[in-house]
């Protein structure tokens, strides 16, 4: 499968890690929309969050351990998660993944 996020899961592109444990990885966006923009994915595919079934889910559980982890040894108190489904509503990569923003004021949802 021809996926950007599966190659940078599986070291193949790489990326600035921020965290990686056997079922996730954390990296710094490429093209940040805030101070902090840190992007977190299961290892395993998921198109997004529309796959998310009672079989897969735990993972997305771990996900937000993951976040709050990651955002308390960085000192952001203040951040926004967002997850985009679908071209329309933003999504370029169709790989799971959830966008930590924080480090300014944010603004608006949409
Ligand atoms: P979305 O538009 O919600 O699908 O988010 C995809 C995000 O992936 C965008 O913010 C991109 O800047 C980011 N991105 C794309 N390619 C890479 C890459 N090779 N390394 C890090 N971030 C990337
Ligand atoms: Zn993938």
């Amino acid at each position: 499968m021809d996926c950007i996020f599966c190659k940078i899961a599986a070291g193949e592109i790489p990326s600035k890690k921020v965290y990686e444990d056997d079922l996730v990885l954390a990296f710094h966006d490429i093209q940040p929309a805030a101070p902090t923009h840190i992007l977190v994915i299961p290892k395993a595919h998921l198109s997004g969050c529309g796959d998310i079934t009672s079989e897969n889910s735990a993972v997305v559980a771990h996900i937000f351990e993951v976040i709050a982890k990651i955002t308390a040894e960085l000192g952001l108190a203040d951040y926004r998660v967002v997850t985009n489904k679908g071209e329309s509503a933003g999504q370029s990569v169709f790989h799971l993944h959830f966008h930590i923003l924080g480090g300014k004021t944010l603004k608006g949802m949409c």
